[in-house]
């Protein structure tokens, strides 16, 4: 089968990978010169799957009159005319009560663990270099409440397979010695010892690399913008560029475009979570990060090569 992707960030890089394992003719659209130029550039690097809490939570209720007051607010909301937006809004309300908080939080954690599978598959089928590291997060809480809802989320979720320690300041200053200097203000730290950490950008160049090395090697055409979506009766079957049209028994969409987007457009999202992560250089594995999340943790990913 002939397949087109549509964009070549992590998301790209590998739905390119999967369909090219299975034997089909890959070609992968990318406006920039190279693979994982903009998101997944200098992301954080936390290979993450037991952080799995869904927004939609009795919690996120009364925040948001606040969030949407903020300039870096992790929510922003543009009204529309769109029914289909306030239909979301309505659906996301309705979910945002405790059993179905905790069904989300169940089907997001099968699917992340089975993510995580697939990633230790992926990485030990090929040699690739990206600073990968098994070696844990450490969720540091300076808040008492936070930390207490956090234990929590962190118990129910063991009942799900999650393997995860709750920490003392004393224990959380043992594992991290590097936290010393701020012992007094951690109230505690959640431990999981499965999360990973690596660098996104190398590890979109290096999967690159093995694609276009191999057999039946992966077509990247840089410098091509898609300029629209081409459907036939509801399905996507091919892309027009700023160079040519292109036809696929398949297409995949790993791009992020209102406006080409328009004839399949999904419904809006409304909120955004930002992080930064204080690093060397611009697009250095964190040593330290810190994810502005909505209850107010530093996540810690210990070790890594910076
Ligand atoms: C500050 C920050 C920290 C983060 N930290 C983490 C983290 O620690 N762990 C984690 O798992 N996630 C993290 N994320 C999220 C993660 O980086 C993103 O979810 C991921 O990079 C998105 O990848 P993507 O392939 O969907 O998008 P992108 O990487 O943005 O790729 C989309 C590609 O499509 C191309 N494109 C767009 N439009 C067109 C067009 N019209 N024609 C041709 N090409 C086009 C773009 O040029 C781009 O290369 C972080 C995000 C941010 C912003």
């Amino acid at each position: 089968m002939k397949v087109i992707i549509l964009g070549a960030g992590v998301a790209g890089v590998a739905s390119a990978w999967y369909f090219w394992r299975d034997g089909h003719e890959v070609t992968v659209l990318e406006r920039n010169s190279g693979v994982a130029l903009e998101t997944s550039f200098a992301n954080g690097g936390q290979l993450s799957y037991s952080y799995v809490a869904p927004l939609a939570s009795p919690s996120v209720i009364p925040k948001i009159p606040p969030w949407l007051l903020r300039r870096d607010s992790p929510l922003r909301f543009r009204p529309e005319l769109d029914p289909r937006q306030w239909r979301w809004i309505l659906e996301f309300l309705a979910a945002c009560n405790a059993r179905t908080a905790d069904l989300t939080t169940e089907r997001l954690l099968r699917l992340a663990f089975y993510s995580r599978d697939l990633m230790h598959e992926l990485v030990a089928a090929h040699d690739l270099d990206f600073d990968y590291v098994q070696n844990g997060k450490l969720v540091i809480h300076t808040e008492r409440a936070s930390f207490e809802s956090a234990r929590r989320l962190m118990e129910f979720q063991r009942s799900l397979g999650c393997e995860q320690q709750a920490l003392d300041a004393d224990a959380t200053v043992e594992l991290e010695p590097a936290l010393q200097a701020m012992r007094k203000r951690i109230c505690g730290a959640i431990y999981t010892p499965s999360e990973d950490a690596g660098d996104c950008y190398k590890f979109c160049t290096e999967l690159s690399r093995v694609m276009m090395a191999g057999p039946n090697p992966v077509r990247f055409r840089f410098g091509v913008r898609v300029d629209r979506l081409l459907p036939v009766h509801g399905r996507l079957l091919g892309v027009e560029t700023n160079r040519c049209s292109r036809r696929s028994a398949s297409t995949c969409r790993c791009i992020r475009s209102r406006a080409i987007a328009s004839p399949f457009r999904s419904r809006a999202t409304p909120a955004r979570r930002a992080s930064a992560s204080p690093t060397t250089s611009a697009r250095s594995c964190m040593r330290g990060s810190a994810t502005s999340f909505a209850w107010q943790a530093w996540p810690i990913s210990r070790g890594s090569r910076r």
